[in-house]
């Protein structure tokens, strides 16, 4: 591995510090030391010189789908019941190679993008297999980005949760899935190492989760030592299904059944109550705020500052693209700040470009069960980091190098990426996936799968009406 040293460019080390000009020196893919420029290092290290560049910590994307980097665009006005309904066609039953396809294409933009770490919370239908996972895991591998990889599924569907929406598209509930033997399958995977990747479990919803089966993967992710990750009330029918199906709500119930835990990461997290945000607190569970997908998908706008006013950790998410489209930790970090503004006209308690920095690296770290070792420059931390064009119109003039990465960058003076102390991305390219290859393999899968035709017939169109009436009715009948 080479060492290198990073002489003269303006280091932001994390949202509190103030930008100076210093030299880095990496050493086996961590930050060894940093120092004002001319910092002595070692003959044989190789030397980048950095002036002109503003150089922070890697973005951290804490929640992603990767198997929703070829949906991208699919559809445009759609609420999160009607997406999860078209999954079956979205995310079809998918060949070995699609669904590493579809792992690099994520890995790709979020990369090009500034971000160096994701959680990735991939579905495979119609059960993960142990095939799936390595072939996922594969391909982040050779992407370079930092990855941790949760199989997500769940042992009911919507339809089983939500019998008066079955009922209203004319669907029979079909027997609960046996994921026991699924989890066994997949067991063994979990517990394989690679350099960059690493594993969870992710139960998508509880809504569509027994008590058994949830109670079976906290089980499993507490026996490997791995993280949680699953999606809590996100959507306004999640916020009226839950009261009606365990007294005191979600967050009470999860509690009662024993499961809660600090290795819980909930996204979403839209309709939490004060109670509920204390319990997240009292079991030290971390939230990922995804407003992007909150707001594509009319679900509601989290209130983050709740959040942190009850001490939890909270970390910045992107979402995958069948929800939110891109992969863009900048877009994702702006609407976290932005979005405050409409939960309060108390400007103090806004979400500040401070916060929303913290939060897209420290915070989202932190969901990744990643603190102490990314998401700030340190001595002793990963050398994960990236580099902006400061001759980029973003910066002209440099006002303030933190408020103008949340406010003004939008990824286009990404001009060099680094992961483990490796370069993943040099002069706007990607050094480790050929994307070129990538882009003809999507255009392929595009004419195969076909995904908008499906999704656009008349009967396609009739059923997503029907989901939609269904939503609004509810909403003016909350039960
Ligand atoms: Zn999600």
């Amino acid at each position: 591995m080479t060492d290198w040293v990073l002489r003269g460019g303006l280091v932001l080390k994390h949202a509190k510090h103030t930008p100076e000009p210093l030299d880095i020196y990496i050493k086996a893919g961590r930050i060894e030391q940093m120092g004002p420029p001319g910092l002595a290092v070692p003959a044989q290290t190789k030397v980048f010189e950095a002036g002109g560049y503003l150089i922070h910590p890697g973005l951290v994307n804490a929640h992603t789908h990767g198997h929703g980097a070829v949906t991208k665009g699919l559809a445009d006005r759609w609420n999160l019941e009607q997406l999860i309904l078209a999954g079956s066609i979205t995310n079809q039953e998918r060949a070995l190679d699609l669904l590493q396809l579809n792992a690099q294409l994520n890995a790709a933009e979020m990369l090009l993008k500034g971000c160096t770490a994701a959680f990735d919370l991939y579905a495979q239908l119609p059960v993960p297999s142990a095939e799936g996972l390595e072939a996922v895991a594969a391909g982040y591998e050779q992407s370079g980005l930092r990855v941790v990889l949760a199989p997500m599924f769940a042992d009911q569907n919507l339809y089983q949760a939500l019998p008066d929406l079955a009922l209203a598209v004319g669907e029979q509930p079909t027997a609960p899935l046996a994921y026991d033997a699924v989890l066994q399958n997949i067991k063994p995977v979990l517990t394989r190492s690679y350099q960059r990747v690493q594993w969870a479990l992710g139960p998508a919803i509880p809504l569509v989760s027994s008590d058994a089966f949830l109670a079976d993967c906290s089980q499993l992710a507490r026996e490997l030592g791995i993280l949680i990750h699953t999606h809590v009330l996100e959507s306004p029918i999640q916020k009226r299904a839950y009261p009606q199906r365990y007294a005191g709500g979600l967050l009470q119930h999860l509690d009662r059944i024993g499961v809660l835990g600090a290795h819980w990461v909930l996204a979403h997290c839209v309709w939490l109550d004060q109670n509920d945000l204390a319990l997240v607190a009292k079991h030290q569970a971390k939230i990922v705020h995804n407003p992007g997908s909150n707001l594509r998908l009319g679900s509601g706008i989290a209130d983050m500052r709740d959040m942190l006013r009850h001490g939890i950790t909270v970390g910045v998410g992107t979402d995958g693209s069948t929800s939110s489209d891109n992969q863009n930790m900048y877009e994702a970090m702006r609407l976290a700040a932005l979005v405050s503004r409409v939960k309060t006209e108390q400007v103090d308690q806004w979400i500040s470009a401070e916060d929303a920095f913290y939060a897209a690296t420290e915070g989202s770290a932190a969901c990744l069960g990643l603190k102490d070792q990314i998401g700030r420059l340190e001595s002793g931390f990963k050398a994960d980091l990236v580099l902006i064009d400061l001759a980029h119109i973003n910066w002209q003039p440099l006002n303030h190098a933190l408020r103008q990465l949340v406010y003004a960058e939008d990824a286009t003076a990404v001009r060099h990426v680094m992961v483990d102390g490796t370069w993943v991305v040099q002069n706007q390219q990607l050094l480790r996936l050929n994307l070129v290859e990538l882009k003809q393999k999507a255009e392929q899968a595009r004419q195969v799968l076909q995904l908008r035709s499906q999704l656009e017939t008349p009967a396609m169109q009739q059923f997503f009406d029907t989901v939609a009436q269904f939503c609004a009715c509810q909403a003016d009948h909350p039960g």
